[in-house]
């Protein structure tokens, strides 16, 4: 299609039209193996509109955090999945395919049983934290069970104040307002969980 960003890389990615020199509309790219692995195009369009609702969400300026927006994507991922699911008879691909359901929820539980290392979680300092930014999209496992943490966490309803994380920034840096933050969404155990993350950290 003319106007749209090439895309050689074999990895998913959310392209918004901010950043698309030759198109205004945004995009989303996935690495599959093939349209007919349902399980993962599933997981990796979840990740990316994920993304695509944050972006979408944020109120001004481009504030991301690394760290914090790819737990709480990856987390959304597992999320969709399992809603996906638990709805997948009232879905159009039950129509082309009925006995598909438990591949769900055997990916799903794959993703979940590997493990991580801890470290988010674990770690002291800023300056580790700011280690683990740098690094969050090729060393998820330093972030992996406080993902799942984060995921076990989620209801349709808590989910709302997490996609609007990055209105929670403090300008100019790379760390939450988590006061303002948990104040403008009180008892939301998932933004009060992020919080914790960054708060155990001097
Ligand atoms: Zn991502």
């Amino acid at each position: 299609m003319d106007g749209t960003p090439k895309w050689d890389n074999a990895y998913p990615m959310f392209a918004p039209k901010t950043k698309n020199i030759n198109s205004s509309l945004d995009y989303i790219y996935l690495a599959v193996n093939s349209y007919k692995y349902w399980c993962q195009v599933i997981y990796q369009l979840s990740h990316e509109i994920s993304h695509c609702f944050i972006h979408c969400n944020e109120k001004d300026g481009d504030k991301l955090v690394s760290w914090i927006e790819e737990t709480i994507c990856e987390a959304l991922s597992l999320y969709f999945l399992k809603l996906f699911y638990e709805n997948y008879d009232k879905t159009d691909l039950y129509k082309l395919d009925k006995d598909y359901k438990d591949n769900i929820l055997n990916y799903l539980n794959d993703i979940l049983k590997e493990t991580g290392n801890n470290w988010l979680k674990n770690c002291s300092t800023k300056e580790e934290l700011m280690e683990i930014n740098n690094t969050s999209e090729i060393k998820r496992e330093d972030r992996k069970s406080e993902m799942v943490e984060l995921y076990r966490l989620l209801d349709d309803e808590n989910i709302k104040g997490l996609i609007k994380y990055r209105d929670y920034i403090i300008s100019g840096t790379k760390f939450l307002d988590t006061y303002k933050y948990k104040e403008a969404y009180k008892n939301n155990e998932v933004i009060n969980y992020l919080c914790e993350l960054q708060e155990n950290k001097l």
